[in-house]
C-alpha cells in the first residue's frame, strides 16, 4: 500500500506521522506532495536578522489540542532531542506562563478592564441562547443576528474577536463552537492565563521536529510540486482514486493510484495566496488561488465535496483579510517602553490590543529569543491588523497597502512613543504580509458547504486540513488538521484507535461553574 499525501502543512506532517505510528504504513511507502517550496504551509519562517524575519501567523494554544499533543508526544525536540515537542512546550509555558495586565489599551495609553467585560444581562443571555441553539438551526447565520449592537462593544467581545478572529459578520454556528471549547477560558479572557505558546516560532517548534522525524523513516518530500487534478475509477456510487496528475518544474507527470493505495489531501490554507512586502514596500495583493484549486476541481458537479467557493475567491476576502508583520529590533528602547505601559515583561503579555486603532492593531511581544540562531541583541515582535481594509489614524491609508514602515509608524503613534519614533524606526525593519484568507475559517457557511473527511462512497480518498467538517472542533487551529488527519485515517484503514472527543466546556462542571460566575455578573 502506498500513501499519497496532498499538502505538506501540519495536517499533511500529521498525517505521516500518524500512518507510520498508528497505522503501521512504512515511510519508504509515503509521499507528500507540496506545492510551496518548502514544507510548513501556513506555518512558515522566513526572512534574516539583516532583512528582519517573517513569521506570518501567531501564536495561541491550550492544553486541549488532544490530537495534536498525542502526536506531539512522539517528536524529539529541536533544542533538546531528550524531550518530546510536547514535554517542551508544557514545561516552557510552565516556567513562563502568560500573565497579561494590559491585554487592551486605549488611545491615551490607559488600561481597559471592567467588571464582567461590559457584558449586560441581555448580552449574557443572548450568551447562553445561542450556545443552547442546536447547530442544526445555525446554517447560514450571523453572530450578528444573535446579539444587540451593545454586546459588539463590549470588552468581552473585544478580547474574544481580537484573540480569536471573530467578527459580527462571521459564523454563528463557529462562534458556538469556539463558546463550548473555549468555555473554560471565559474568567480569564483577559489576562490570558490558560492561553499557551510555542517556546520558539512555530516552523521551528513544531514543522522542522515532525520532518526531522519523518525523514530518516523514508517518507518522500516532494516540494515545489503541485497537484493538479486526480482520476477516478469508473464505478458507479463509489469514488476511488486511479491516478493523481502533479505539475513539478514545468512538467506534468500522472502517477498511478491502486485502489488499495490512499490519497489524502489537504483542501485549502488560511495562507492562501499570502505575500511579503518589506519595510519599504507594501505587500503585493496575490490572488491565484492554488491551495483550493485541487478542491474547487473535485467540487465541479460533486455535493460530496462541499463549496469551496464559500471560504475562497474574491468576495470573501473583505470578510477574512489579515495583514501580520514581524518587527526585528536591534534597540531596546520599543521592548522598554512596552515594558514599562504593560507591566510585563517581554513574553509574559499576551495579546496588547489598540482598541481606539482605526485598523484594530493587537501586538504579542515574545519571549526571546523566538528563533534559533537570532542573534543577541536582537528581539523580535508581531502584530497584526484585524481591519486590514480601513484607513490608520496617523498613516490615512489601508493597512494592507501600506509598506513596513508606515505600520511601524501608525503602532508607534497609537502607543503615543512618539518621543521615540526616530530610534525605534532606525533600529527596527518591519516586514508586513498579506494574508487574504487568514481568517476564511470564520465565515458565514452551513454544514454540507464543507465535506467530510471520507467522502460518502470514498474507498481511498481522504480530505484533511480545515475545510472539511469535523464536529464540535474550531477550525482555527492545528488540532483541527491533526484531527482530520487521525479521523480520515481511522475511517480509511481502520486501524489503532478514534480520535479522542473534543473537549466541551458545557460538560466539564469546573468550566461551567466558572463560566456561569461571569455569565451571573459575580466575577
Ligand atoms: C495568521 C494566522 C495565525 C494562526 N495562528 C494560529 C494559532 O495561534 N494556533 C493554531 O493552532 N493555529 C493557528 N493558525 C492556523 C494554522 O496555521 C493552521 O491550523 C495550520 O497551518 C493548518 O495546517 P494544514 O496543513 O491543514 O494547512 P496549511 O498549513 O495551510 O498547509 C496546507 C498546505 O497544502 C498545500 N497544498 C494545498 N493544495 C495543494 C495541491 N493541490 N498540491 C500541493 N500542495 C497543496 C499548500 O501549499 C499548503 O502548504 C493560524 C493561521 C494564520 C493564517
Amino acid at each position: 500500500m502506498k500513501a499519497h499525501i496532498v499538502g505538506g502543512g501540519f495536517g499533511g506532517l500529521a498525517a505521516a506521522v500518524h500512518l507510520i505510528r498508528n497505522a503501521g504504513v512504512s515511510g519508504e511507502d509515503i509521499t507528500i506532495y507540496e506545492a510551496n517550496e518548502r514544507l510548513g504551509g501556513a506555518f512558515s519562517l522566513g526572512g534574516s536578522a539583516q532583512s528582519g524575519y517573517i513569521l506570518p501567523t501567531s501564536s495561541i494554544f491550550d492544553a486541549q489540542f488532544r490530537c495534536t499533543f498525542d502526536l506531539l508526544e512522539t517528536i524529539p525536540s529541536a533544542t533538546d532531542p531528550a524531550l518530546s515537542v510536547k514535554d517542551e512546550f508544557f514545561a516552557f509555558n510552565a516556567r513562563h506562563p502568560y500573565h497579561d495586565r494590559a491585554h487592551i489599551i486605549d488611545r491615551s495609553g490607559h488600561i481597559v478592564h471592567g467588571a464582567h467585560f461590559g457584558l449586560s444581562v441581555r448580552d449574557r443571555l443572548d450568551l447562553v441562547r445561542l450556545v443552547l441553539t442546536p447547530e442544526a438551526m445555525l446554517d447560514g447565520r450571523r453572530i450578528e443576528e444573535f446579539f444587540s449592537p451593545h454586546f459588539f462593544s463590549t470588552e468581552f467581545w473585544l478580547l474574544w474577536a481580537t484573540t480569536m478572529g471573530s467578527l459580527p459578520q462571521h459564523s454563528a454556528m463557529e462562534l458556538r463552537r469556539y463558546m463550548n471549547r473555549f468555555l473554560y477560558l471565559f474568567p480569564d479572557l483577559s489576562d490570558m492565563s490558560h492561553v499557551l505558546r510555542t517556546p520558539l516560532n512555530q516552523y521551528q517548534a513544531f514543522i522542522e521536529p515532525m520532518v526531522v522525524w519523518l525523514r530518516p523513516r523514508g517518507v518522500h518530500f516532494l516540494t515545489s510540486a503541485f497537484v493538479l487534478d486526480m482520476g477516478f475509477a469508473p464505478s458507479p456510487g463509489r469514488i476511488t482514486v486511479n491516478r493523481l496528475d502533479c505539475e513539478r518544474d514545468g512538467a506534468v507527470t500522472s502517477i498511478a493510484v491502486a485502489p488499495e493505495d490512499l490519497v489524502l489531501v489537504t483542501l485549502g490554507s488560511q495562507a492562501d495566496d499570502l505575500s511579503v512586502g518589506s519595510m519599504n514596500e507594501a505587500p503585493r495583493p496575490r490572488r491565484n488561488g492554488q491551495s483550493w484549486a485541487l478542491w474547487k476541481r473535485l467540487a465541479q458537479g460533486r455535493t460530496v465535496f462541499g463549496n469551496p467557493d464559500v471560504f475562497f475567491g474574491a468576495a470573501r476576502v473583505p470578510d477574512s483579510h489579515w495583514v501580520t508583520f514581524t518587527v526585528t529590533t536591534t534597540g531596546t528602547q520599543f521592548l522598554d517602553r512596552m515594558c514599562a505601559l504593560t507591566g510585563s515583561e517581554p513574553g509574559s503579555g499576551g495579546l496588547v490590543t489598540l482598541k481606539d486603532s482605526g485598523w484594530l492593531l493587537s501586538l504579542s511581544i515574545f519571549h526571546q529569543p523566538e528563533i534559533i540562531g537570532q542573534p543577541r541583541g536582537t528581539s523580535i515582535w508581531w502584530g497584526y491588523g484585524l481591519y486590514p481594509e480601513r484607513k490608520g489614524d496617523f498613516v490615512p491609508k489601508r493597512m494592507d497597502q501600506c509598506t513596513g514602515a508606515e505600520i511601524l509608524e501608525e503602532v508607534l503613534r497609537q502607543l503615543r512613543f512618539d518621543g521615540q519614533l526616530d530610534a525605534i524606526m532606525a533600529s527596527s525593519i518591519c516586514v508586513p504580509c498579506d494574508l487574504p484568507y487568514a481568517n476564511n475559517i470564520w465565515v458565514k457557511r452551513s454544514r454540507t458547504d464543507r465535506p467530510r473527511p471520507v467522502p460518502e462512497g470514498a474507498s481511498n480518498l481522504g480530505l484533511i486540513g480545515q475545510y472539511v467538517e469535523v464536529p464540535r472542533d474550531i477550525a482555527f487551529t492545528i488540532e483541527y488538521s491533526a484531527r482530520a488527519a487521525w479521523e480520515a485515517i481511522h475511517l480509511l484503514l481502520k486501524r489503532g484507535p478514534p480520535p479522542p472527543p473534543v473537549y466541551q466546556g458545557l460538560y466539564d462542571p469546573k468550566a461551567l461553574f466558572a463560566a456561569l460566575k461571569v455569565f451571573a455578573g459575580t466575577r
